[in-house]
């Protein structure tokens, strides 16, 4: 067993791939969601101020329509979305209210970082919202409103550089990353079955962008490349960021108390 590792962590921002929370076979996986509110309302409880950031909206919206295939239409991915977004938010409603919590819809655009007034109204809303005992703010993009985003031309372009950007925003100690996958491997396991996990990632080199392969499954999106890009923006503010598989959320708690789970994003020497 490797060294603990320092991890300090009072503001954490926690964001779920659609990879994690919809099943191979199009159903959501609620096993998944209930652990994750259990675990983040007992954080919650514990003092931290926890924001979540979930994708899912087009994979649910597939599952309550029966769409097979992700569409390639934008404004079909923005209608699609939209029926996912509600139902995500209603089970993620139920499943928080069973710990006492409520949750808070933040449906957000490149607005707030275009725009002085609306990047302080959201700012606003993140501090009234984290001063709450009993509340924990949901982020995603606001799809039918950002146009051309959804498949990642412009924009935050994706849920891990938005989850990096609310860190930064919101000014927190660490932002997790729950995947399909244990960490950032040497290669894409999916092609090279030998390729092993890296343990801690200070720099961003090209070696590293490199190792970064396509896309894992029919849902996920945005690959590697873009939590690498997440990751630059988080060292950048000399935040930290651990990715690692979100099957089971418990591992949140291994993470926090030192655990060396999954590849730590930091700067500071393991
Ligand atoms: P999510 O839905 O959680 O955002 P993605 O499917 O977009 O997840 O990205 C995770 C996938 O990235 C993994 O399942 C894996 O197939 C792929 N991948 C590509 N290169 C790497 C790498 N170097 N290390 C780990 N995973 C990689």
């Amino acid at each position: 067993m490797q060294n603990k590792r320092q991890i300090y962590a009072d503001r954490i921002v926690v964001k779920i791939g659609t990879s994690t929370l919809i099943r191979q076979n199009s159903k959501i996986n609620l096993n998944v969601i209930k652990k994750l509110a259990k675990v983040l309302s007992s954080l919650k409880k514990d003092g931290k101020d926890v924001v979540l950031v979930s994708s899912g909206a087009i994979g649910v919206g597939m599952g309550v329509l029966g769409i097979d295939r992700r569409p390639v239409k934008i404004s079909k991915q923005q209608a699609v979305a939209a029926v996912g977004q509600a139902e995500l938010m209603q089970i993620y409603n139920e499943a928080f209210h069973e710990y006492g919590m409520s949750v808070a819809q933040m449906l957000i655009t490149r607005d707030i970082i275009d725009y002085p007034e609306s990047h302080t109204n959201v700012m606003n809303s993140f501090q009234e919202l984290l001063s709450m005992d009993n509340a924990i703010p949901i982020v995603n993009e606001n799809d039918t409103v950002t146009v051309s985003e959804l498949d990642h031309h412009t924009k935050f372009g994706d849920n891990d550089q938005l989850s990096a950007i609310v860190t930064n925003l919101v000014d927190a100690d660490l932002l997790i990353m729950l995947s399909d996958i244990d960490g950032f491997y040497s290669a894409n396991p999916l092609k090279v079955p030998d390729a092993h996990l890296v343990s801690h990632i200070d720099t961003i080199s090209p070696a590293i962008i490199a190792a970064a392969g396509g896309h894992g499954t029919k849902y996920g999106t945005g690959g590697m490349t873009t939590k690498l890009k997440a990751a630059e923006r988080i060292l950048k503010h000399n935040q930290q960021m651990v990715l690692t598989n979100g099957k089971d959320p418990d591992i949140i708690f291994n993470i926090l108390s030192g655990d060396p789970v999954g590849t730590l994003f930091s700067t500071a020497r393991e």
